[in-house]
C-alpha cells in the first residue's frame, strides 16, 4: 500500500504543482497530518511551507481549514491555488453577504479544497456553527509565531485558535512557522495544546543567499552603486526610521530608480497599491521599515538591503530571508557602522532595566556579527543552535574574500582555559581582562589575578582577545549557558581540546573605522553564471507581464522565474515538453501555456535553434545578440540614426528589428526619438489612428485619407510607440 500512496503524493506534485521533487521534509510531513497526527512544522521561510498543507488537502477526505493572519497573504496563496486548478476560498471581513453564502455553499456541497480563514472570521459564532457542519480533514494554522508574545509578531486573536477547533471538532492541526527560537516554539506547543505532536525542524541553511557586510561610509552612493549592479530586479531596502524610508525612496526616484516607500505612517491605500506595485512589478525596489514584510509572498526578491543596522539577528534573519524564495540568486547586504549601533542603544535608553538589558545584548550580537571574520552562515546558524561545518560556504563575503589566517591553537587553548580556571560563571569581558591581566575590582575581589591564566596574553589588545573568544565560541569549543545571559561554559568539544589540542585557524575582525576613508574601488559582487538564453528568458517575462496584467494578477502566479529560466534553456515547444518544466502542472499548461509555447517556438525559428529533445544547440545568436544591443541602445536614449549606422545596417532594417523586438512582447520607450522628430500634436493623431485602426497594417495606415501628411517612417515608429504601450 505504501508505495501506491507514494505514488499518488508524487503524481500530485507533479500534476498539480509542476514539482518532481518533494523539499526536505515536505513528504513525510504530508504523510503525517494524513495520518492524522498532530504536526508541528519549523522551516525558514522560502522553505515551502505552504504545500505540507496545500498538497494534503487535495488527497484528503473534507477540505483543509487554514488560519491565516494576513489578509493579503490568503488572497496571495488563494490565487496561486486557482491558478494551479484547484478550488481554494477565502472567508474574511472583505468579502460581501453574498460572497460569503457562496463560498459556504460550495464548502458544505464538498467542492472546495482549501478554505482560508482570518482567526477573526474563524472567532465569529455563526462561522463555528457553519464549520461544524462541514466535513473537514485538519486545520492548519500558518504563521504559528504569531500565537506567541515572544514570537515577532504577536495576534491576540491566535491565542483563541484551539478553543474554537475544540468546538468545531477532533481535528488534527498541523502549525507550521519559520521562528526558530525555542521559547516560541514551546509556546505554540502550549498554546494549540499539541504537546505530542510530531515536530519537524529542517535546516534553516539558505544555501542560494549571499551575504555581506559592508562598512557604511558614503552610504548614498554605496547604495546607488550597488543597485546599479541590480537593475530591473526585485529588491527591499530596509531603513530604521520612517522619516530614513521616505527620504531614501525619493532618492532613489530622482536617481532613476523605480521605488516607493512603505512604513506603518502612510495611509493605509497607499500602503496597499505600494505593496501591490511591488508584486505585480510595476516597481522594483520597496524602501521601508520593518512593518514591511510577513505576508510578502514574491518568490522572487533578488536582494535585501539592510541601510540601517538591524535591531538583532533574528530579526535580521527574517528579514533577509525574503529574498530569494524561489530558490535563485538572492543578495543580502548590511551596511554597519557603530554609530548606528550607539543611535539605537540611545532610544533603548528610557526602556525598564531588564528590557533595556536584552535589547543590549541583542545589539552586542549583531556587532559581533558585522565585525567578525568568520563565515557568516556559520555565525547566523550558530544564532539558531545549529552547527554548520563546511570550511568554506562560498556565499558570504567572510568566505569569498576571507582575511588572512592565522594558527590560533595557543589562543583558543587560553580561552577556554579562562573559562573554566573562573569557574565557567563569567562573560566574555571578564575572561578578556583574566587574559589580559587587566587589575579591577572584579578580577581582584574574585581573585582571578592569582590564577596562572592571569595576563599571560597582555602581548594582544582588547579587540583581539573579544574576537579570539567569540570565534572560539562559534567553534563549539564554549557554549553560551541558556539559563544566565552572557555567561560563557566550556563544552565536552572543549573539554576535549584541552586535553588534545588540535589546529584550529582564526582570523582577525573588520576593522571598521569611523572615519571617511576612500571608496573602495571594486564592486564585491559574486559571480554569477547564467546557462539560460537571457533573451528569450526577457521575452517570456515579458509575455508573463503583459498575461498578468491582463488577468489582473501577480506575474509570478502565472510562472515563477525558475520556470521561466528553464524554459530559456530548454526550449519546450508542445505541451508535452512545457509539462517537463519544474513548477508547471498540467493545469497551468492548459491555462496559460499556450502564448508561451508559441513565443518559444517563435523565437526557436527566428534564431535557428536545434531543439532535439534534450540535446539544445544554438547554431546561431548573432541574431538575437543584435536585439538585445538595439534593446540596450534605446534604453540608453541613443539616436536611432546613430544605432543603424554603428551596426551598419540600415534605418529601415533597424526599423523592422525594432518592430520585432516590439511584437515579441518587449516594451521600448522612443519617446525621446519620437519627440524630437514630430509635434505633439501630430503624434497624437497617429495614436488615435492607431486606436481606432481596424489592422496595424501599415499599408491600411498608409492607404487611410487622413494619414496623407505622414510617412511611412513616421507610421512606422508611432505604430511602435502604440503597441508598446497598449500591447507589451
Ligand atoms: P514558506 O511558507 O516556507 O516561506 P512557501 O510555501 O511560500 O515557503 O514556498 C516557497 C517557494 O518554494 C514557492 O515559490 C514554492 O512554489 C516553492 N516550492 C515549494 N515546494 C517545492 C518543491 N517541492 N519543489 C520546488 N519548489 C517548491
Ligand atoms: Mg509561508
Ligand atoms: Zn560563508
Amino acid at each position: 500500500m505504501l508505495a501506491t500512496e507514494t505514488d499518488i503524493l508524487r503524481g500530485k506534485l507533479k500534476e498539480v504543482f509542476g514539482f518532481s521533487q518533494f523539499r526536505g521534509n515536505q513528504e513525510v510531513i504530508i504523510r503525517n497530518i494524513l495520518n492524522g497526527n498532530n504536526t508541528f512544522v519549523i522551516m525558514p521561510t522560502g522553505a515551502g511551507k505552504s504545500l505540507c498543507y496545500q498538497l494534503p488537502s487535495l488527497v484528503a477526505d473534507g477540505l483543509a481549514v487554514v488560519i491565516s493572519p494576513l489578509i493579503a497573504l490568503m488572497k496571495n496563496q488563494v490565487d496561486q491555488m486557482n491558478a494551479f486548478g484547484v478550488n481554494a476560498q477565502f472567508l474574511n471581513s472583505t468579502l460581501t453577504k453574498t460572497e460569503i453564502k457562496r463560498v459556504k455553499k460550495a464548502c458544505l456541497n464538498g467542492e472546495i479544497q482549501l478554505l482560508y480563514v482570518a482567526p477573526e472570521s474563524l472567532t465569529k459564532p455563526e462561522n463555528i456553527e457553519f464549520l461544524q457542519n462541514v466535513n473537514i480533514a485538519f486545520v492548519a494554522v500558518d504563521e504559528a509565531h504569531c500565537i506567541s508574545e515572544w514570537g515577532h509578531d504577536f495576534r491576540p486573536e491566535y491565542r483563541r485558535i484551539k478553543e474554537i477547533i475544540a468546538q468545531i471538532g477532533d481535528l488534527s492541526i498541523i502549525a507550521l512557522t519559520a521562528t526558530a527560537t525555542p521559547k516560541v516554539q514551546l509556546d505554540i506547543q502550549k498554546n494549540l495544546n499539541m504537546e505530542n505532536a510530531h515536530i519537524f525542524k529542517s535546516s534553516f541553511n539558505r544555501t542560494n543567499l549571499y551575504y555581506e557586510v559592508r562598512q557604511k561610509k558614503h552610504a548614498k552612493q554605496q547604495l546607488i552603486g550597488f543597485l546599479k549592479g541590480h537593475k530591473g530586479k526585485s529588491g527591499i531596502i530596509y531603513c530604521l526610521s520612517r522619516k530614513k524610508v521616505e527620504e531614501i525612496a525619493e532618492m532613489l526616484n530622482v536617481n532613476g530608480f523605480n521605488a516607493v516607500p512603505y512604513h506603518a505612517g502612510l495611509d493605509a491605500h497607499i500602503r496597499e497599491k505600494n505593496q501591490d506595485d511591488f508584486l505585480n512589478e510595476d516597481i522594483d525596489i520597496v524602501v521601508a521599515t520593518i512593518a514591511f514584510g510577513m505576508g510578502i509572498d514574491k518568490p522572487d526578491v533578488r536582494f535585501v538591503v539592510h541601510y540601517d543596522v538591524p535591531k538583532s539577528l533574528e530579526g535580521y534573519y527574517q528579514e533577509t530571508g525574503r529574498a530569494g524564495r524561489d530558490g535563485l540568486e538572492g543578495h543580502c547586504l548590511m551596511f554597519y557602522s557603530h554609530s548606528d549601533i550607539n543611535k539605537l542603544e540611545k532610544f533603548n535608553k528610557d526602556k525598564p532595566v531588564q528590557e533595556k538589558e536584552n535589547s543590549r545584548v541583542l545589539l552586542q550580537e549583531m556587532s559581533f556579527y558585522a565585525e567578525s571574520p568568520v563565515c557568516r552562515r556559520k555565525q547566523l546558524l550558530h544564532y539558531f543552535g545549529e552547527e554548520f561545518t563546511v570550511e568554506n560556504c562560498g556565499a558570504c563575503d567572510n568566505c569569498v574574500y576571507p582575511k588572512d589566517r592565522f594558527e590560533g591553537q595557543k589562543y583558543v587553548k587560553m580561552a577556554i582555559e579562562a573559562a573554566s580556571l573562573t569557574g565557567e560563571r563569567f562573560g566574555l569581558n571578564h575572561l578578556v581582562d583574566v587574559i589580559r591581566g587587566v587589575a579591577n575590582q572584579y578580577t581582584e575581589s574574585y581573585g582571578h589575578n592569582k590564577l596562572s591564566i592571569f595576563g599571560t596574553g597582555d602581548d594582544e589588545d582588547k579587540d583581539f582577545w573579544k574576537s579570539v573568544i567569540r570565534q572560539t565560541l562559534m567553534n563549539e569549543y564554549l557554549e553560551k549557558d541558556i539559563d544566565n545571559i552572557g555567561v560563557l561554559k566550556v563544552s565536552k568539544k572543549g573539554k576535549k581540546f584541552l586535553k588534545n589540542p588540535e589546529s584550529i585557524m582564526l582570523a582577525k575582525d573588520h576593522e571598521y573605522t569611523l572615519g571617511e576613508e576612500e571608496e573602495e574601488s571594486t564592486e564585491r559582487v559574486p559571480v554569477n553564471v547564467k546557462s539560460h538564453d537571457e533573451e528569450l528568458f526577457i521575452l517570456l517575462k515579458a509575455l508573463r507581464k503583459k498575461m498578468a496584467d491582463k488577468m489582473d494578477l501577480p506575474p509570478f502566479v502565472i510562472f515563477q522565474d525558475p520556470s521561466l529560466e528553464e524554459m530559456a534553456t530548454t526550449y519546450p515547444t508542445t505541451e508535452d515538453e512545457m509539462t517537463q518544466i519544474n513548477g508547471v502542472g498540467l493545469g497551468k499548461v492548459k491555462k496559460f501555456g499556450k502564448d508561451f509555447i508559441e513565443l518559444i517556438k517563435k523565437y526557436v525559428d527566428e534564431n535557428e535553434i536545434v531543439t532535439a529533445s534534450n540535446v539544445v544547440v544554438k547554431s546561431s545568436v548573432n541574431k538575437s545578440k543584435l536585439k538585445i544591443f538595439i534593446i540596450q541602445q534605446i534604453d540608453r536614449k541613443i539616436d536611432l540614426d546613430e544605432i543603424a549606422e554603428s551596426k551598419g545596417i540600415t534605418f529601415d532594417a533597424l526599423l523592422e528589428e525594432i518592430e520585432h523586438i516590439c511584437y515579441s512582447g518587449t516594451r521600448l520607450n522612443l519617446d525621446y526619438y519620437t519627440d524630437e522628430l514630430m509635434d505633439a500634436d501630430k503624434e497624437d493623431e497617429i495614436f488615435q489612428y492607431f486606436l481606432n485602426a481596424e489592422t496595424d497594417s501599415i499599408q491600411a495606415a498608409l492607404n487611410d485619407p487622413n494619414n496623407e501628411d505622414y510617412s511611412e517612417e513616421e507610421l512606422r515608429l508611432m505604430r511602435i510607440k502604440f503597441m508598446s504601450e497598449y500591447a507589451n
